[in-house]
C-alpha cells in the first residue's frame, strides 16, 4: 500500500478514506493519532494490525463536541458536561459507560468507552466531514514512543496506512489526560496534556490510579489496559533520575559510562559535552519538555548508546505527564538524586 501525504487543506479526502473504512494518521494537539471510523469494527481491526497493538487495549473515540456524548455513552454524569465546558476541545479523555453501538473492537470488549474532543482545526474538520466518531490511538508502532510529527508517523507507518495528514509538529506533545468518570471520586488513569491541578479545580477530589506511579505486575489489570504495557521504550535501557535539577545532573555525571547517552535540561547540556545528548528544554519550561520528550526518546535509536540517563521534572503541572512517560520508558527504573532510591 502507498501511504498518501495529505495537507491540512485536504480534510475532505481524509474523511472520504475514513468513510470507506481506511486508515488515516491525523494530527491532534497532543500527538498524531491513527484514525479509523470508530463504529466500523473491520476498520478498527486494521488499526490494531498496523500498530501491532494488543487487542485488549481500547481506543479513544474522537468527537466534535459534547453534544455527541449521548450517542455513544450511557448515564453521562453532569460532571462530564462541566469538564467538557471547561476543557474541550482539549487534551482530556473521559471514560464513560458505552452504548452498544460502539463495537467491542473499539473498546477492547470493555463496558466503557474513552471519548475526547481534540483541539486541532484539521482533526475537527476531518471528523466533521466524515460525520462519524474517529477511533484513534497514538500513531506509533505499539511500544515505541508516540509520534509528534508526520515524519515520525511515516517512520513507523509508511505502507501500513492509507494516508497521513501533515499538520506540522504537535502543540502539546504528550497524550491526553485520561479521567474515569464511572467511579466516585473520578480517577486519573493517565496523566497527560491537561494537568491534574486543572481537573481538581473542577472535580474537587481526583483519585490517582496506581498504574500511574508504578510498574504493573504480570496478571494485574489496571483500569486503563494500556498502562500495563512497556511503552515509549527506546532500544537502550533508560534510568530516570528525579530530584532537584542540579543534583540529578551531578548524579548522572558521576554514574554515566562512556557509551551512555543523556536526556537533560538545556542548562546542563554542557556537563555532557562528550556524550550524545537530547535536550528537553529549559528546566523551568515544562511546555517545551512535553513537546520534546518523545522525540528525545526516539532519537537514541539512531545512535549506538548502550544506556540512557534522563533528568526528570517534578510532578507539578505538565511535569506529572512528562515524568510518567520517562518512567514508563525506563520500566519505572527510577533513582532519586535527593534521597531514597526507587522513589517515583
Ligand atoms: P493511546 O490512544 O495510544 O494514547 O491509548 C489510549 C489509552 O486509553 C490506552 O492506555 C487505553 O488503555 C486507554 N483507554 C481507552 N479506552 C479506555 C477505557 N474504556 N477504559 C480505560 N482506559 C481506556
Ligand atoms: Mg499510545
Amino acid at each position: 500500500m502507498n501511504t498518501k501525504r495529505l495537507t491540512i487543506a485536504e480534510s475532505a479526502a481524509a474523511a472520504e478514506i475514513l468513510r470507506r473504512g481506511g486508515l488515516v494518521a491525523l494530527p491532534t494537539e497532543t500527538v498524531y493519532g491513527l484514525g479509523a471510523n470508530g463504529l466500523d469494527a473491520a476498520a478498527v481491526r486494521r488499526i490494531f494490525e498496523a500498530k501491532g497493538r494488543p487487542q485488549d487495549n481500547p481506543l479513544i473515540l474522537h468527537i466534535p463536541d459534547a453534544g455527541w456524548l449521548e450517542r455513544y455513552c450511557l448515564d453521562v454524569p453532569e460532571l462530564a458536561y462541566w469538564l467538557a465546558a471547561a476543557f474541550w476541545p482539549g487534551p482530556l479523555t473521559m471514560i464513560l459507560r458505552r452504548r452498544p453501538i460502539v463495537p467491542d473492537a473499539t473498546t477492547g470488549g470493555l463496558t466503557t468507552v474513552g471519548v475526547r474532543c481534540p483541539r486541532h482545526e484539521a482533526a475537527l474538520a476531518v471528523i466533521a466531514a466524515a460525520d462519524v466518531p474517529i477511533a484513534a490511538p497514538s500513531a506509533n508502532t505499539s511500544g515505541r514512543p508516540s509520534c509528534t510529527t508526520a515524519a515520525d508517523v511515516l517512520e513507523d507507518m509508511d505502507g501500513k496506512v492509507d494516508a497521513v495528514l501533515d499538520g506540522g509538529p504537535c502543540a502539546v506533545g504528550v497524550e491526553s489526560t485520561i479521567l474515569d468518570l464511572t467511579v466516585t471520586p473520578p480517577r486519573l488513569l493517565r496523566p497527560g496534556g491537561l494537568p491534574l491541578e486543572e481537573l481538581q479545580r473542577v472535580c474537587g477530589t481526583v483519585a490517582v490510579d496506581e498504574a500511574v506511579t508504578r510498574q504493573m505486575g504480570e496478571g494485574e489489570h489496571p483500569r486503563a489496559p494500556g498502562m500495563k504495557y512497556r511503552h515509549y521504550a527506546p532500544k537502550a535501557p533508560v534510568t530516570v533520575v528525579t530530584g532537584e535539577a542540579e543534583r540529578s545532573a551531578a548524579y548522572i555525571r558521576a554514574q554515566i559510562t562512556p557509551s551512555g547517552g543523556v536526556i537533560c535540561f538545556d542548562e546542563y547540556a554542557p556537563l555532557f559535552a562528550q556524550y550524545p545528548v537530547q535536550r528537553l528544554g529549559s528546566a523551568a519550561d515544562k511546555g517545551e519538555q512535553a513537546r520534546r520528550v518523545f522525540d528525545a526518546l526516539r532519537a537514541f535509536d539512531a545512535t549506538g548508546v548502550t544506556e540512557i540517563w534522563a533528568q526528570c521534572p517534578d510532578n507539578a503541572g505538565l511535569g506529572f505527564a512528562i515524568g510518567n512517560r520517562l518512567k514508563k520508558a525506563a520500566g519505572f527504573h527510577v533513582i532519586d538524586a535527593d534521597g531514597e532510591e526507587g522513589r517515583v
